[in-house]
């Protein structure tokens, strides 16, 4: 069972242009829907799996690193692949309310598609700790924003209470049709490559993603084929990794906004793909994360946001310990864009803009040449 995306798209003139329709259209086949589900997309899917030499060699590796960047999604982080099944299934079910809790994307994606779709969308935010872009989308779509005095997990708490109510459809990623649309992303890396990388490595919030990864590599391959099949590496950061110490953590902390989960939904689905792909979860610390972070954005022109780089710190601390055997192909997923967060970006370059009179005499001094 290969979706095959190449063959799909492959376009039969050269001059004709592929026009991709989002997940949903792509993927049907794999997905929960049906021909009487209505289609909400923004045309999500589809995104760059791009090779970063620059950042191997600076780390002092030796292997092939793909990255698959999900900011390049209409909402710029990867929610958009499980937010536009989600939608669409709330539609077909024609709830009129859709609620979510979110450290930020999760509520900036909701409430995007619930604008395309004209339903309501409401969002339960932990007060303050929400990253300036991702608050911004949220108000901008509309959404009906609420602020709780409380963190991420006391949010989804209140939330699954209200979806018990029935008065309206939770659109967290404890609702299974966010995985399945997650997981088209291992599809298209497996595609794009022609075979699935060795490693995959990723960020660790809720699990919703790593679940979703693992799911999709293993449907993509036969079970014929499981020597094919990745390992999965995931990442916390070192104030909030409940999974790595094994145990719930009260007040989860971490410069990595997207990632400060406590008690993650999707514990389950992580300790399955950690088990069955002989996969490895460990924590990184904010410094580890903030270095990744800039180093990304200064070797290769990839900005993404903190979160992200969890996993490419976990890459680094890897090479560190000659984990990645020498010519291995690696992935790994950049979550978010590194925008949605302009307050960590200007903390962490450490540098002002330099100012000058208005002068050709003045801007060369700076230049140095
Ligand atoms: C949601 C999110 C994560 C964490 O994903 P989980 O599925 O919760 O593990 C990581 N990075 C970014 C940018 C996110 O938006």
């Amino acid at each position: 069972m290969k979706p095959g995306l190449r063959s799909q798209t492959q376009p039969t003139h050269p001059s004709r242009p592929v026009v991709w329709k989002g997940v949903i259209h792509h993927y049907a086949r794999y997905l929960p829907v049906s021909k009487s589900t209505p289609v909400i997309t923004l045309q999500e899917g589809n995104t760059p799996l791009i090779r970063v030499s620059n950042f191997v060699e600076a780390c002092g590796g030796e292997f092939e690193l793909w990255l698959k960047c999900e900011a390049m999604n209409p909402t710029c982080s990867f929610k958009d692949r499980g937010m536009t099944v989600a939608v669409s299934k709330a539609v077909e079910k024609h709830a009129k309310v859709v609620i979510c809790a979110s450290t930020g994307n999760t509520s900036a994606s909701a409430a995007a598609y619930a604008a395309r779709a004209k339903i309501r969308c409401v969002v339960l935010l932990p007060h303050g700790k929400i990253a300036l872009g991702k608050l911004a989308q949220a108000l901008m779509y509309g959404a009906t924003t609420v602020a709780i005095d409380g963190n991420f997990d006391e949010a989804l708490r209140i939330v699954r209470e209200l979806g018990e109510t029935g008065l309206v459809e939770v659109v967290n990623s404890v609702n299974p049709v966010r995985i399945e649309g997650q997981k088209t992303a291992a599809f298209e890396i497996c595609d794009h490559l022609g075979r699935a990388p060795d490693f995959h490595f990723l960020p660790v919030g809720n699990a919703g993603n790593i679940t979703a990864y693992w799911k999709g590599y293993t449907e993509y391959f036969s079970d014929k084929e499981t020597s094919s099949l990745p390992r999965m590496f995931g990442y916390q950061a070192s104030g909030a990794a409940p999974i790595v110490e094994g145990r719930p953590i009260d007040k989860p902390e971490t410069v990595a906004s997207a990632i400060r989960i406590g008690n993650p939904a999707s514990w389950e689905g992580a300790a399955k793909a950690l088990k069955e792909s002989n996969g490895h979860i460990d924590k990184v610390t904010d410094a580890e994360i903030l270095a990744a972070y800039q180093l990304l954005a200064r070797a290769e022109g990839l900005f993404v946001e903190p979160a992200s780089a969890a996993a490419l710190a976990g890459i680094i601390q890897c090479t560190k310990q000659n984990l990645i055997p020498k010519g291995s192909l690696v992935a790994a997923t950049m979550t978010g864009h590194g925008l949605k967060d302009p307050d960590n970006a200007i903390k962490t370059a450490g540098v002002e803009p330099v100012v000058v009179p208005a002068q050709r005499e003045a801007v060369l001094k700076v230049i140095g040449v």
